[in-house]
């Protein structure tokens, strides 16, 4: 799929838009939703450009998921995670808004998230979640 690199995602990493970050490296982005489906809802993006996992070269797709894991862990701890549900929505069909592929991590519950995108979270309470998950990285 063709990539727009004005998405949101590609402004984020290029410093045109801010984000709260958790964890930055040579390929990879971790920073909050600012529209969290539950408290810490975090994203972790490869900095390669691709609108969807299916067009991610396999190494940037394996590179990504360590870190996946490595914020769920530091979620886990930080945040006294009894479950994180790992989700990642390919294509608008399957209601994809952000065209810059992306892995959520929600703490909680499948049944017990919040609508999708829709909601601002408030600011300071996402600043201080994240300050806990990085410490716990
Ligand atoms: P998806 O619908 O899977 O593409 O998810 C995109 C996610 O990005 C949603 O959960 C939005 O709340 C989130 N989002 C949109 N704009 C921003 C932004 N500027 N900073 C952080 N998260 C954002």
């Amino acid at each position: 799929m063709a990539y727009d690199d004005q998405n949101i995602f590609a402004r984020i990493l290029r410093g045109e838009l801010p984000a709260i970050k958790v964890y930055e490296d040579e390929q990879v982005l971790a920073f909050m939703d600012i529209m969290p489906q539950a408290d810490g809802h975090t994203l972790v993006i490869p900095k390669t450009p691709a609108v969807t996992l299916l067009d991610l070269p396999a190494d940037a797709a394996a590179y990504t998921i360590q870190i996946v894991q490595k914020v769920a862990k530091a979620m886990e701890k930080a945040l006294d995670a009894k479950g994180i549900v790992l989700m990642q929505l390919n294509g608008a069909a399957a209601g994809q808004t952000v065209p810059h592929i992306h892995f959520h991590l929600v703490p909680g519950s499948l049944h017990e998230l919040g609508r999708h995108a829709v909601q601002m979270g408030d600011q300071e309470k996402i600043q201080a979640l994240a300050e806990k998950i990085k410490a716990a990285l």
